[in-house]
């Protein structure tokens, strides 16, 4: 028996093999947990149908998160396959990538827009479908970074986005809590994925945390194990968290001068 036996959730935010979603996917998947998966277009089909086919679930479809027909019809289908549900893991981030280096002054009011709709709102959105299908309570989730709190240079519009999706977590856990359901999200560690590799900088930004972090740096692996926890029963009445699986970045004020290169 694992912690997730008899237990059945949605993962959104698959794009491939390195994909944070990916190792939450496994984390839940090694628990015994039934899932069903969401992609973003029909580019990455190719993709995520072998990787859900491998740990055996036949729930694949396609989802743009900004167009809300199209989330009417994926949650219908869920519905019709599961039944009700027991979490939700809301992996997406998406900004322009002119946006993710330069001037932060230089940010357009549509790359803001698409940050934060893409970023931000889908929880919103998806969250509103999935709570009639969690009628006995449940647990959502989604990935936040420490840009949000402190400024990360290049990350730019989506530090913004990744503060409203953490407003987004509170409110949301405020409002569904009187439904049992729980909402948290994780804020990682810099990992080299498909999202990653948009900011400019990415690769120092990754050997900077990795020599700074008590701990060094983070794996898909590291975040499922947190996000197996934040989405089990354990977890009772956790709700409106942002936990760190960061090596312990975020709690540094500077670092060792060791690492200095000034
Ligand atoms: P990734 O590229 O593998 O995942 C991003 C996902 O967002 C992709 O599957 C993409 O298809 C999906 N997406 C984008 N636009 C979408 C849309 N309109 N509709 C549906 N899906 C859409 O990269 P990742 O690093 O695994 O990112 C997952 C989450 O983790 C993001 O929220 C990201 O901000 C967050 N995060 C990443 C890091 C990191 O260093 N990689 C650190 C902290 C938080």
């Amino acid at each position: 028996m694992g912690l997730f036996s008899g237990k059945k959730g949605l993962i959104f935010g698959v794009a491939n093999k390195n994909s944070i979603a990916w190792g939450i996917a496994q984390a839940l998947h090694q628990e015994g947990a039934e899932l069903g998966f969401s992609y973003a277009g029909q580019v990455l089909k190719k993709r995520v149908e072998p990787l859900a086919a491998s740990i055996g679930s036949t729930f694949v479809e396609e989802c743009d998160v900004t167009d809300d027909q199209a989330i009417d019809q994926l949650f219908e289908k869920v519905a019709q396959h599961f039944g009700a549900i027991d979490f939700l893991v809301h992996s997406i981030a998406y900004a322009p990538r002119e946006e993710l280096g330069g001037r932060f002054v230089e940010t357009s009011r549509e790359g803001f827009r698409i940050a934060l709709d893409v970023s931000c709102y889908s929880l919103v959105a998806l969250a509103r479908r999935a709570r009639p299908l969690m009628p006995n309570g449940g647990a959502m989730m989604a990935m936040t970074y420490y840009g949000a709190e402190k400024v990360t240079p290049n990350y730019n519009v989506m530090g913004v986005a990744k503060a409203a999706l953490e407003a987004t977590v509170r409110y949301l856990a405020w409002d569904l809590g009187q439904d049992q359901i729980r909402v948290n999200a994780v804020s990682a560690g810099p990992i080299k994925t498909l999202a990653a590799a948009g900011v400019s900088g990415f690769r120092k930004s990754l050997n900077y945390v990795g020599a700074v972090a008590p701990m060094g740096n983070v794996t898909q692996e590291d975040v499922g194990n947190a996000a197996k926890f934040l989405l089990s029963d354990w977890a009772r009445k956790i709700t409106g968290e942002v936990l760190y699986v960061d090596g312990g970045y975020n709690i540094m004020g500077a670092p060792d001068p060791s690492v200095m290169d000034v």
